[in-house]
């Protein structure tokens, strides 16, 4: 969809030539502003108050050198990033990326589109981002810690508890967030929910390890429910084998339906009986082994080399959670032909413009990255409220409302394109939900 609005080609030009060279961000604010298109021409006001000016430009972008000694003693030198997105409604909050494709495009793409996923859950967090080009595949554990000590070293003194709260994202899980609130803490002498996703023992949230792959799933079924379909014996393709696939597999699997197929950066694996995913996660958690380790022990499951293969499987519900534009108009063509009626996004931002375009004029149910992965930053925002009141909830307690929260993301979702004139279409939805809160907060607070 080509943009019509005169303005908002205005300020995309300028984002594009402020930001050439990276492509990612530019792909993320165009899907924005294609949604911003009906809003923009109801709501002077906020184009008066350059609200959207305002908002493609980070409050503030952190570059800073990582340098470690490997197991060799060869000293080693990574590049460090956290852009501080937007801080209208909350400090700012978002995941820290450890892998090799980190520059600072990615993680600008990802700090914008935090901000409308943190504005959908309802509770008050700004968006952000980090990360390193760190490669954390093949570290020993030491060479691991020596990374995530020295990253935060610098860090430190950029976030705190009511200013910038970093968290996971791809490459950064339960042992690296808590090698970083190990230095943190020595540094600044205090124990404070700086971090989440920290261990249960130190402060974590119980759910929080499943709650983006949990959310994904019980946003999908909401999406599902409002179509008259459901989980309940369908078929599912879902790519990756980190946290979010695991867990949209599990809760896939209670919820009625066979996932077959699963993947990492390598190729994938077909297994027609369903996944064994205590399979998988001993392989992936315990023994940080590849996928296609699977087949030894399953002889009925097919291993292939390479990862877009996966969306050639016939499936009823397909749920990327590897990573972005994994899905691209060919894929998507594929899917459609063998008979998928819904999409529906763990990992950011993995479908391409041109497979968004496929889904949408094909009647596919989809459910934009934004709104059916914000489980994870919700449940995030739930560790830092028990953080805050010196609290832990039961494991029951964080997954009912984090079952509530994914309830009224796709309400939120589900109106906005109604009150737009867009029925049915939840990624224009999303993004003109998210926006509009941010938008009035940031006019309310003036010109900053
Ligand atoms: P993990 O690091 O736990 O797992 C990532 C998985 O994706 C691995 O299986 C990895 O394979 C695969 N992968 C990574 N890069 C590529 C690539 N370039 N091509 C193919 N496969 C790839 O990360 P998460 O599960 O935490 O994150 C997955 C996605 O979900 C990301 O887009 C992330 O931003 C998003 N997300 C995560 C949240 C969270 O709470 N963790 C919250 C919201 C979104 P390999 O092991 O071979 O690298």
């Amino acid at each position: 969809m080509a943009l019509k609005n005169e303005y908002l080609i205005s300020v995309l030009e300028t984002v594009k030539k402020r930001n050439a060279g990276e492509p990612e961000f530019i792909q993320a604010v165009t899907e924005v502003f294609e949604s911003l298109e009906p809003v923009v021409e109801r709501r002077p006001d906020l184009v008066e108050a350059g609200v959207i000016e305002r908002l493609v430009e980070p409050e503030r972008q952190i570059i800073f050198r990582v340098p470690w000694v490997d197991d060799n003693g060869k000293t080693q030198v990574n590049r460090g990033f956290r852009v501080q997105y937007n801080s209208a409604i909350g400090p700012y909050k978002g995941g820290l990326r450890l892998h090799p494709s980190v520059y600072i495009g990615i993680i600008k793409f990802l700090g914008f589109e935090q901000i409308f996923k943190n504005s959908l859950t309802t509770l008050p967090m700004g968006g952000g981002k980090g990360g390193s080009d760190f490669d954390p595949k093949g570290k020993s554990d030491g060479e691991i810690m020596r990374f995530c000590q020295s990253f935060m070293t610098e860090l430190f003194r950029h976030i705190g508890p009511d200013c910038d709260v970093p968290a996971g994202d791809i490459g950064t899980g339960a042992r690296e967030i808590g090698y970083m609130f190990g230095q943190y803490k020595r540094l600044k002498n205090e124990f404070t929910g700086v971090l989440t996703g920290k261990g249960l023992t130190f402060g974590g949230s119980l759910a929080r390890t499943e709650a983006t792959g949990f959310g994904l799933c019980y946003f999908t079924q909401e999406m599902l429910k409002a179509n008259g379909k459901s989980f309940e014996g369908k078929t599912v393709v879902i790519s990756g084998s980190g946290n979010v696939a695991i867990y949209a597999t599990k809760k896939a699997t209670e919820l009625g339906a066979k996932v077959v197929a699963l993947s990492d950066s390598n190729g994938y694996i077909y297994d027609k009986n369903g996944i064994d995913l205590d399979c998988v996660k001993q392989l992936k958690e315990v023994e940080r082994k590849r996928i296609k380790e699977y087949v030894a022990t399953h002889p009925d499951a097919v291993y292939t080399e390479g990862c877009k293969g996966i969306w050639s499987i016939p499936c009823d519900i397909a749920l990327p959670c590897a990573t972005q534009n994994e899905i691209d108009k060919e894929s998507a063509e594929l899917l459609v032909k063998n008979g998928c009626f819904a999409v529906s996004e763990g990992a950011n931002m993995p479908s391409t413009p041109e497979a968004i375009e496929v889904y949408l004029s094909n009647g596919l149910l989809y459910g934009p990255a934004k709104a059916a992965n914000a489980g994870g930053v919700a449940t995030s925002g739930l560790e830092m409220s028990q953080n805050s009141a010196r609290l832990s909830w039961t494991f029951e307690e964080v997954d009912a409302k984090l079952q509530g929260i994914m309830k009224s993301i796709f309400k939120s979702c589900d109106e906005a394109a109604k009150e737009y004139g867009l029925e049915g279409n939840y990624m224009a939805g999303a993004n003109i939900a998210g926006f509009l809160k941010v938008a009035e907060a940031m006019k309310a607070q003036g010109c900053v």
